[in-house]
């Protein structure tokens, strides 16, 4: 498709690899917006919470564009995978060895408020379930 390298983003074209111009976490990507960066690959970026739920609080963010669990197509089967990957290392790190815990977010009953897709760790207190 060649004419979506004319764009940031295109919605005929499955393969978003584009930032999104207005899209806060591209921004934090390509560093226009300040993160506390916890970990960067060619893959994704983590960076902490700006209001962390828990002493852990880090984001695994795909540098690919997607809106959300909602908006996977099988294309992005191993970046799913991969962000719990990486989730599971920085909790290693971290020393996290009571537990943690992964969370998506998926629309307004969810409470989603950022949409590029994003990966949640919590840890380092005891977690409650079901959740809020
Ligand atoms: P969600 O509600 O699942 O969409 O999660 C969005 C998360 O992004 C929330 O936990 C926010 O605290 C976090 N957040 C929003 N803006 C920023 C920012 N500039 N830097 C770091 N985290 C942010
Ligand atoms: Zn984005």
């Amino acid at each position: 498709m060649a004419n979506c390298r004319l764009l940031y983003h295109c919605c005929a074209c499955s393969d978003n690899i584009f930032p999104m111009t207005d899209c806060l976490f591209c921004k934090i990507i390509a560093g226009s917006i300040p993160s506390k960066k916890v970990y960067e690959d060619e893959k994704v970026f983590a960076f902490e919470d700006i209001k962390p739920g828990a002493p852990t609080h880090v984001l695994i963010v795909p540098k690919k564009h997607i809106a959300g669990v909602d908006h996977l197509t099988e294309a992005d089967t191993e970046i799913v995978g991969y962000s719990h990957l990486i989730a599971a290392k920085i909790a290693k790190e971290r020393k996290l060895e009571h537990g943690f815990r992964t969370v998506y977010n998926v629309g307004p009953d969810a409470g989603q408020t950022v949409f590029h897709l994003h990966l949640h760790l919590l840890g380092g207190r005891q977690m409650h379930w079901p959740p809020g």
